[in-house]
């Protein structure tokens, strides 16, 4: 892809600080971070999102994420982090090239989704249930 940043960042032709690579995977320290230490674990592979990323690639960028999570949480004597993915721009995504977050969380950090939690009601939840278990689909 010509013009994604993570896959100029894979074939060297942009700079970033390399936590680990292999042959699959690249995971870099996030530029912006919400805490410093805050990394990205990249496919090499130029892939949207979570849904399209072929499943071998995904077990590839998980395994990733525990190995590089296991190294911040050891470095920087975590008792807590996240993980997580932005998909779709209502949703945060800003470089569509799947990737994963790992940032590092402290006591009194401040760091929350403002959310106001919802009831369902029983047919409401049967419903909701009804729907997704229609749509699963083992690809
Ligand atoms: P998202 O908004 O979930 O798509 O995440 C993209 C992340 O990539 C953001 O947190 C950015 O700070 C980060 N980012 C963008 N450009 C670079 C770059 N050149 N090097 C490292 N991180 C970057
Ligand atoms: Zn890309």
């Amino acid at each position: 892809m010509m013009d994604c940043i993570f896959c100029k960042i894979i074939q060297r032709k942009l700079p970033a600080e390399i936590l680990y690579e292999n042959d699959k995977v690249i995971s870099i320290l996030d530029i912006n971070p919400i805490h410093f230490g805050h990394a990205l674990v990249i496919p090499k592979k130029h892939c949207l999102d979570f849904l399209s990323i072929p499943e071998d690639d995904l077990h590839d960028v998980l395994h990733a994420t525990q190995i590089v999570t296991r190294a911040i949480v050891s470095g920087l004597n975590l008792e807590g982090f996240n993980i997580f993915s932005n998909n779709g721009k209502i949703a945060g995504q800003s470089v569509f090239h799947f990737h994963m977050h790992i940032t590092p969380r402290y006591v009194d950090d401040n760091i929350r989704f403002v959310l106001q939690l919802k009831s369902y009601d029983d047919k409401m939840l049967a419903k909701y249930g009804a729907t997704i278990r229609d749509h699963i689909s083992i690809q």
